[in-house]
C-alpha cells in the first residue's frame, strides 16, 4: 500500500485549523494542541470575528502590515480576501462587509465560525498535548510531547505569537524577539480622573496618524493608540509621543487670539471646551497652572501662547505597553528564512510556518486573521503539489 503523507500541524488556532481543513483527507493530518481547538478565535472582533477586510488591491491591503508587507504580496495576490470569503461560503459561513471595509460572518459570531471550521477537520488525528520539541531527521521530522514521540513527513508550525519558541531550538531558526502590538499604553502621568474621556481626531507627529484617543485607568488607548503602539512596537521604552490636539480646529495663535477676542467675557475653560472635552480642558489648564475661570480678555499673549503651544504639541511619556493588553505580538520566525510563495522554510524542506508565529503583524480590521487564512491556503497548496 502507498505510504500516506503524514503531516503534523502544531497549534490549532485559525492558521493551523484552516491548514488542517484544507489538507484533511488529502494527506494524513495530526493536530497538536494543548488547549481547546480554535479557542483563540472566540474573542476576535469582540466575539463577532472580524474575519478579514475588503480592501481589494493586494498592495494596498499589505500596507496594513507594519511587519510583513512585501512578504505577503504573493499570497495576498493569490489567496485574497475575496478568495477566502468564497471558501468560507463553501463551508457555510456567509459574510458581510461593513462600511469601514471590515468583513464579519453574517451571524456576527466567532463561536459560529469556530463550529463551522472545526466541522472541516473531522477525521484529523488530534493530540491534546503541548509540543516540547521538533527535530529534523534524515527522512522527515520528530515531534516530541512530554510523554511521546511522533514521526512525520512534513510539519506545519502554527503556534501563534505568544508561544514558547524554544520548541524550535533544534531547527536552526532565527526568531525576531516578540513585542506586544495593537495595545493600550501605560503613561507616566496618571489620567485616572479622565478615564473614559475621548479626544476626537487628534494627530500624532511621530507616526503621521490621526484618530481618536481614549484616556483609561492605565494610560491611553483607542484606535490611534493601537496603531501607534503597533508602529512603535520595537522602540525602547520609555518614549515620548507628541500630539496635535487641535488638528486643524485652531490653526495658529493669531486664530486663537481672534477666538479669545470673540469670547472675551467667557471663561477660558468654556472657550476651549468648544474644541475639547471639558474635563480634559480643566485637567490641561491645571497642569499649566492656569485658572480655568480666567476670562478671554484676561488671557495675555504669554498665556495664550502657552495654551496654544501645549495643545499643538501635547507630549505624553509612554512607560510600557498595557500588561497583557496586546492583540498581537510583533516578531516571530524571521521572514528571510521563509519562501513567501509556499511558507516553507528555505533551509529545511518539509517544514512550514503559518500565522502569527511568523514575524508578521497587521493593524486592526481583519488583517491578522487574513494573514492566517492566506498563509494556510499557500501551505496547503504547496504540500498538496508535492504529491
Ligand atoms: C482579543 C483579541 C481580538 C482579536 N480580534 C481580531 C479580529 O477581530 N480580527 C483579526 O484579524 N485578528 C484579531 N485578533 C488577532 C488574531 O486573533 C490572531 O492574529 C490569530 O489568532 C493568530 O492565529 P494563529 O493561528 O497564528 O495563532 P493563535 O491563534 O495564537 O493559535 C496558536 C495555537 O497554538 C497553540 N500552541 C502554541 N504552542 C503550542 C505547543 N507547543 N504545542 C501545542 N499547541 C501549541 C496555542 O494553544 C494556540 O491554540 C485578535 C486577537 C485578540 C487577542
Amino acid at each position: 500500500m502507498e505510504h500516506a503523507c503524514k503531516v503534523a500541524i502544531i497549534g490549532a488556532g485559525p492558521a493551523g485549523v484552516l491548514a488542517a481543513a484544507l489538507l484533511n483527507k488529502k494527506v494524513e493530518v495530526t493536530i497538536f494542541e494543548h488547549k481547546s481547538l480554535l479557542y483563540s478565535i472566540l474573542p476576535t472582533g469582540g466575539g463577532k470575528c472580524n474575519i478579514s477586510n475588503s480592501e481589494i488591491d493586494y498592495k494596498e491591503f499589505a500596507k496594513n502590515y507594519p511587519r510583513g508587507e512585501k512578504f505577503l504580496y504573493s499570497v495576498l495576490a493569490r489567496f485574497s480576501p475575496a478568495y477566502t470569503m468564497e471558501y468560507f461560503k463553501s463551508i457555510g459561513i456567509d459574510t458581510v462587509t461593513l462600511d469601514d471595509c471590515k468583513i464579519f460572518p453574517e451571524k456576527m459570531s466567532s463561536k459560529f465560525v469556530r463550529e463551522k471550521m472545526l466541522s472541516q477537520i473531522e477525521g484529523c488525528y488530534i493530540v491534546k498535548s503541548l509540543v516540547k520539541q521538533v527535530l529534523k531527521l534524515e527522512n522527515g521530522f520528530s515531534v516530541k510531547t512530554s510523554d511521546a514521540e511522533y514521526f512525520f513527513d512534513k510539519v506545519i508550525v502554527a503556534i501563534g505569537g505568544h508561544a514558547d519558541f524554544s520548541i524550535l531550538n533544534d531547527l536552526n531558526i532565527d526568531i525576531v524577539p516578540t513585542k506586544p502590538a495593537l495595545t493600550g499604553l501605560c503613561t507616566e502621568v496618571k489620567y485616572n480622573l479622565l478615564s473614559g474621556v475621548v479626544l476626537k481626531n487628534i494627530f500624532n507627529y511621530e507616526t503621521d496618524l490621526s484618530g481618536d484617543m481614549l484616556f483609561t485607568h492605565f494610560g491611553i488607548s483607542g484606535p490611534i493608540i493601537f496603531k501607534v503602539s503597533s508602529l512603535k512596537a520595537r522602540d525602547e521604552f520609555p518614549y515620548l509621543l507628541n500630539f496635535d490636539l487641535l488638528n486643524g480646529k485652531i490653526t495658529d495663535s493669531k486664530a486663537f487670539q481672534q477666538i479669545l477676542n470673540q469670547n472675551s467675557k467667557k471663561e477660558i475653560k468654556n472657550i476651549l471646551s468648544i474644541y475639547l472635552p471639558q474635563n480634559f480642558v480643566e485637567f490641561f489648564l491645571k497642569s499649566l497652572n492656569i485658572s480655568p475661570t480666567t476670562k478671554g480678555f484676561e488671557v495675555n499673549a504669554k498665556i495664550r501662547d502657552l495654551i496654544f503651544d501645549n495643545l499643538k504639541t501635547y507630549a505624553i511619556k509612554i512607560l510600557s505597553p498595557r500588561p497583557d493588553g496586546e492583540t498581537v505580538m510583533s516578531g516571530g520566525v524571521a521572514l528571510n528564512q521563509i519562501n513567501s510563495k509556499t511558507f516553507e522554510c528555505k533551509n529545511t524542506k518539509g517544514l512550514y510556518f503559518v500565522g502569527e508565529v511568523l514575524d508578521i503583524d497587521g493593524f486592526c480590521g481583519g488583517f491578522n486573521l487574513q494573514n492566517c487564512w492566506s498563509g494556510a491556503f499557500a501551505v496547503a497548496e504547496a504540500i498538496i503539489q508535492t504529491f
